[in-house]
């Protein structure tokens, strides 16, 4: 498929105060520089970005080969200093938190100095009842300050959170308190979430039943609803227990190498990993790429729409936006509540500078159509991104043209909880784009094409392949929380002396990167490899396509075909399959057309909004008593309607 480039509007290149990177010959320098001089470039910007105790001296040492990678190894700080108080002694009264609430209305602002004088009190909370440096503490709250609060007192503490997504089950929230050893659980009495009541600490007494080593429950009120089950002395209330304590906590000062958090991942190929990740490494990832990626200047505000239970509410809500000192914006609803005006609304009132979301969100919005976007000022917007799978061409100009109005950066990062932060995106000021490529490796991210199967690195321009790294860089994951073979065998091991990430990914004649989606989701049709990714964005160029999901399916002819899975625009249901069948071989060639399309009313997705490709191919494949983990699936009933829509065609 042939695709517009975008070139840099001039009208970001002329602005004031000027990109950090205003032209691709300094990316190219910056880049270049990165990869020659790794530890002094690391190194300058950790001296930057960062506030130490202790300075480090060695920069990097360990490698891929043991999976013992260190950076800054003598170096000590703390990463709710970083966050909080570096600002709040400064600036005590800059905004540091916009709490945008389920209900339009009733936002909230947290200056540094309030958000400093809450972590401490809630870090004195944590220490009266025991919690100490190196606990694992399970977080499962829904998004309100003080969810931040808690991220940043088990920080100051030196605990690890372990943060567990507030949509999650209680079979979902025991497992992943038992397997990160949690023996403190931080929460709330219920959540509000487009309207609706999520009896979250109902959840957790059902989780806890399984967990006879948890201590104690920390209970924020978030709703103050009377039949919250609540049983002293393992519970006890968040507000009472801070009136005790003083506002000041001096930071346990860690190690640059100190575990910061762990965190599973969304569950998208099979049983989530427990990712953990470390202190220094982590939060300059964090700040440089909040940096570069979104452009930050000071005055910003910055709005990631994403749940803190996933990595980009971790990077990009919580420790990149407060590690530099801006201000983030903490969304509790959906995009649709109460009306898919919902997004628009709050970026014009916050004048909200960066914007960042998923395609599934940008697909959702697409559906109902611009009306909903268009009456609202977005003039404030400078950066929109878009992150969590490759997000299809039509999506993307749709974003560009109706949210962005053609004067935004798009900013398509490609990452994984694994990386910490972002490695493969365009830079506002700097970069062509072109929709549906996440373009060029950020800085220190020395990307490598592999042959799958020799596992040769492919070193031409155009280069079809897996994605991997040839070194580490700070962000990166250190090990699976207790199993560390299970991260030398994913990570280390497939491909010896890279990181290998597990996507597909091309790089056409420019250099631009494509990522093509999981590995294990690439489809062979009479030898030809095809993405998932391009058969759905074809499919999504029909009018009719709200969205799509492609999987192989074994054919005795040409080893595998394609079948799809489709969902329609409303009033679209007349719409005939033949004619998005026409779509591919129009786009792709006909070879790649779908051998047979299902038109559904929903897509089996994640809780983090990814299509869950692997139940479909076992849905088509008839194996519907052996579907695996499906306790990431955003809506588990979805499943039986599908067996039924595949069986009747
Ligand atoms: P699991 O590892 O449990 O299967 P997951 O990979 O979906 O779950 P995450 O770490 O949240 O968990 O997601 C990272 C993955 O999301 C990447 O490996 C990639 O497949 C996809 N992804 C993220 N951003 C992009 C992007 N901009 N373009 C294409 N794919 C993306
Ligand atoms: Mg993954």
């Amino acid at each position: 498929m042939q695709f517009k480039l975008h070139p840099v509007p001039e009208c970001i290149k002329s602005r004031n105060p000027a990109p950090h990177v205003s032209s691709i010959e300094q990316y190219k320098e910056i880049y270049e520089e990165s990869i020659k001089n790794p530890t002094e470039f690391w190194g300058k910007l950790a001296n930057e970005l960062i506030t130490w105790n202790t300075p480090f001296q060695t920069v990097l040492s360990g490698g891929f080969e043991h999976g013992d990678v260190t950076w800054f190894r003598e170096g000590q700080l703390n990463a709710s200093y970083n966050c909080v108080d570096r600002h709040a002694l400064k600036n005590p009264d800059k905004v540091a938190i916009i709490y945008e609430a389920d209900e339009p209305g009733q936002d909230r602002k947290i200056t540094y100095g309030e958000l400093l004088r809450d972590v401490c009190r809630f870090a004195n909370v944590l220490k009266a009842h025991g919690v100490k440096k190196g606990d694992t503490v399970a977080i499962y709250m829904p998004m309100v300050p003080e969810a931040v609060v808690a991220f940043l007192a088990c920080a100051r503490l030196g605990a690890i959170h372990s943060v567990v997504f507030a949509g999650f089950s209680s079979d979902s929230l025991r497992n992943r308190i038992l397997d990160a050893s949690s023996r403190f659980v931080i929460t709330a009495d219920e959540g509000c979430r487009g309207g609706k009541i999520i009896n979250t600490k109902k959840i957790v007494d059902e989780a806890l039943l399984g967990c006879p080593d948890v201590e104690r429950v920390f209970v924020f009120r978030r709703t103050g609803s009377s039949s919250v089950p609540f049983s002293s002395p393992r519970d006890v209330w968040w507000h009472e227990e801070v009136e005790k304590q003083r506002p000041h906590c001096p930071p346990e000062i860690v190690n640059a190498e100190d575990p910061l958090f762990i965190l599973y991942t969304s569950g998208s190929t099979g049983k989530p990993k427990g990712l953990l990740h470390t202190t220094a490494g982590y939060l300059l990832g964090a700040a440089t790429t909040l940096k570069y990626v979104f452009d930050y200047h000071e005055g910003d505000i910055y709005g990631c729409m994403a749940d803190i239970g996933w990595i980009t509410g971790h990077t990009y809500i919580i420790y990149g936006p407060l590690a530099i000192g801006g201000t983030t914006v903490l969304f509790e609803s959906t995009p649709v509540y109460p009306s898919p005006s919902r997004y628009w609304e709050v970026v014009a009132k916050h004048k909200i500078t960066q914007f960042y979301t998923a395609p599934t969100a940008i697909r959702l919005l697409r559906k109902f159509g611009r009306e909903h976007v268009d009456p609202h000022d977005l003039s404030s917007l400078r950066v929109i991104g878009s992150v969590g799978e490759p997000i299809n061409p039509e999506a993307w100009e749709w974003y560009n043209e109706v949210v962005g109005r053609n004067v935004c950066s798009v900013v398509d990062t490609y990452w994984q909880t694994e990386t910490g932060s972002i490695i493969v995106t365009p830079l506002p000021g700097c970069t062509s784009t072109k929709p549906g490529s996440a373009t060029f490796p950020f800085f220190g991210i020395d990307v490598a094409i592999l042959n799958p199967e020799s596992g040769e690195e492919i070193t031409s321009t155009e280069a079809e392949g897996v994605l991997a790294i040839r070194r580490p860089w700070p962000s990166m994951a250190r090990t699976v929380y207790n199993d560390h073979n299970r991260y030398l065998d994913t990570y280390l091991r497939p491909y010896k002396g890279y990181y290998f990430s597990g996507d597909g990914v091309g790089r056409d004649c420019d250099g631009y990167y494509w990522i093509r989606g999981r590995v294990d989701d690439v489809i062979n049709v009479s030898g030809h490899r095809l993405s998932t990714a391009e058969i759905e964005s074809a499919l999504i160029m029909h009018s009719a396509t709200a969205e799509a999901a492609a999987i192989g399916v074994a054919s005795e002819l040409k080893g595998q075909c394609v079948h799809a899975f489709v969902t329609l625009k409303p009033n679209c249901e007349g719409t005939d399959v033949k004619d998005l069948i026409l779509q591919v071989s129009k786009n792709i060639g006909s070879f790649a057309k779908p051998e047979k399309i299902y038109i559904v009313n929903d897509l089996p997705k994640t809780r983090s909004g990814k299509i869950m490709r692997r139940v479909l191919r076992k849905i088509v494949d008839g194996q519907t008593d052996s579907l695996g983990d499906l306790t990431t699936l955003a809506d588990p009933k979805i499943v039986n309607t599908l067996i039924e829509n595949v069986k009747k065609s």
